[in-house]
């Protein structure tokens, strides 16, 4: 097992509905030690990419997104979540449906810091059905930038977001991919990934 994986079993929690609680250390609480070990692992694995900048969303990508981006010595981004109908054309906009929330939500990035020839590392804290990563991308590509990888704290491999994105042709690392998980007995069970 790896660092985050160890990590996961001594404090995440199972529970129903296929969510897993990371709140003790990566999304309400924060272990900042573990998130900048994150960050350069990703760092590491992307690090042969003409990566200029991190774009993730709000919120719990954020804390990953900026140790990331202090390993690579560039910008972090995030795609604030809007409930306004008339955003103006200063925006770049994707409709996202939330999978803790069950809701859709607008998000938007700012032309003034994506654009035309950035390359982009996009991060995030859960892969699960992909929702928030496709309007990533689409704000990205929409954009005119480059979807240079997708970096990925965990993601529910028995959930089908990791399929489609890599389907589709994108360099998708995620550090932990949970296959499985019993909220009844609280066990999770790891893809073995190549190192
Ligand atoms: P997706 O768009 O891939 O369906 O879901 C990804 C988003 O939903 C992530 O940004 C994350 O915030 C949230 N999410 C999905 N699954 C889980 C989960 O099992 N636990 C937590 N804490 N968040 C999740």
């Amino acid at each position: 097992m790896n660092f985050l994986e160890e990590r996961i079993v001594k404090d995440g929690i199972v529970k129903e509905g296929n969510v897993l609680k990371v709140d003790s250390f990566l999304n309400h609480q924060m272990d900042v030690e573990l998130l900048d070990r994150m960050g350069k692992e990703f760092y590491e694995r992307f690090k042969d990419k003409p990566i200029n900048k991190i774009l993730t969303i709000e919120a719990s990508g954020i804390a990953i997104a900026c140790f990331a981006a202090k390993h690579f010595g560039v910008p972090m981004v995030f795609a604030k979540k809007s409930k306004s109908v008339n955003i103006d054309g200063d925006m770049h906009v994707a409709e996202v449906e939330s999978f803790t929330h069950k809701c859709k939500n607008q998000v938007i990035v700012s032309k003034r810091f994506l654009g035309e020839g950035d390359r982009v590392l996009i991060i995030d804290d859960f892969l699960a059905n992909g929702c928030a990563l496709q309007g990533l991308i689409s704000i990205t590509e929409g954009a005119g930038a480059t979807v240079e990888g997708i970096g990925i704290a965990i993601e529910k491999g028995f959930q089908i977001g990791g399929r489609v994105i890599r389907n589709l042709g994108y360099h998708l690392e995620s550090l932990a991919i949970v296959d499985d998980m019993d909220p009844a007995t609280g066990t999770v069970k790891f893809r073995e990934q190549m190192k």
